[in-house]
């Protein structure tokens, strides 16, 4: 059965539960899906909440430096990568982390043109850009480039992606050669932020944990990041962990086999296969006699056979 995409109007087989043509989705999130809350590494979410004093800066933030950073990122990937469709195999992969984790609409997917492995993720809480090198496509294979994609959704789920953005621009500030920015970076106080870029660090154990959730097997995430380690500029491990954004990938790895063990796992693991398992019941018609029902509901109205 085809619904119309509510955003742009294309019409998409519902099992694909994401607009083929745009990435919003068409079936709409029930108490069945997983929520950010059910796999947020707690530090991250603390961290998150203290963050909220920067909330009065926003405003300013999102006009002259987000905006302007991802008008100008967007001008660049224009010219360096090419857009990557929904259809594709990749953008199978984007949909089926999409469709396990959640999320309310696919990032637009670029496949940078780059012998330099890397991956992120970048925009505003409403519109997202994945970004993969083919450097990386190269040196990972299928299990691990989900693990990858799994990672970026993590962070799209946890509504990291405006805060990551800020931090990586504190980081990298001088590339950006934006005097603007400079100004405005410097409103932002010290203790601000060494606040981002140690929330940055937890939020990839959040972003990892959702590796593992795609994933369904440590063994993927875990060779992806012993893979990373590997290529990593051995400046990044080295780096002075307060003005680092990331943790060490041991760090790393040690964090997602205690998760992979504790029953909060356990927990997110049944949802998400119980979400898989009930996917063919959320239509908007019976599948036995074909009346209309309420996409979310998992009994038929009219002649009420369960759909499952
Ligand atoms: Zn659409
Ligand atoms: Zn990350
Ligand atoms: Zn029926």
């Amino acid at each position: 059965m085809q619904v119309a995409c509510p955003s742009c109007g294309a019409f998409t087989a519902i099992e694909k539960a994401f607009c083929i043509r745009c990435g919003e989705r068409i079936v709409p999130l029930t108490r069945y899906d997983l929520g950010a809350a059910d796999f947020i590494y707690p530090p991250d979410r603390d961290a998150m909440e203290s963050l909220r004093g920067f909330e009065a800066l926003s405003p300013i933030l999102d006009e002259l430096v987000v905006k302007r950073y991802i008008r100008s990122a967007l001008s660049r990937l224009e010219k360096s990568s090419r857009h990557i469709d929904f259809s594709s195999m990749l953008g199978s992969m984007v949909r089926e982390c999409g469709i396990m984790l959640g999320l309310q609409r696919l990032p637009k997917i670029y496949l940078l043109e780059e012998d330099l492995p890397t991956a992120f993720t970048f925009g505003t809480r409403s519109r997202q850009f994945l970004v993969l090198s083919s450097g990386l496509l190269e040196i990972l294979d299928d299990d691990e480039v989900k693990a990858v994609i799994g990672h970026e959704c993590g962070h799209i789920k946890c509504h990291h992606i405006k805060y990551h953005t800020l931090a990586e621009m504190l980081v990298m500030g001088a590339e950006l050669s934006l005097e603007l920015v400079g100004g405005i970076l410097n409103m932002v106080s010290p203790l601000l932020r060494l606040m981002l870029l140690s929330w940055h660090r937890e939020s990839e154990i959040s972003a990892d944990r959702a590796a593992l959730i795609v994933s369904g097997d440590p063994a993927k995430p875990v060779s992806l990041l012993k893979k990373l380690a590997r290529i990593a500029p051995i400046s990044e491990d080295r780096a002075v962990e307060p003005l680092s954004t990331h943790p060490t990938h041991e760090e790393r790895i040690n964090r997602l086999i205690e998760y992979y063990r504790s029953q909060e796992y356990a927990a997110v693991r049944r949802k998400v296969e119980w979400r898989l398992e009930i996917s063919k019941a959320l239509t908007p018609s019976c599948r036995f006699c074909g009346g209309a029902k309420p996409i979310v509901s998992l009994f038929c109205p009219r002649c009420g056979k369960s759909q499952i």
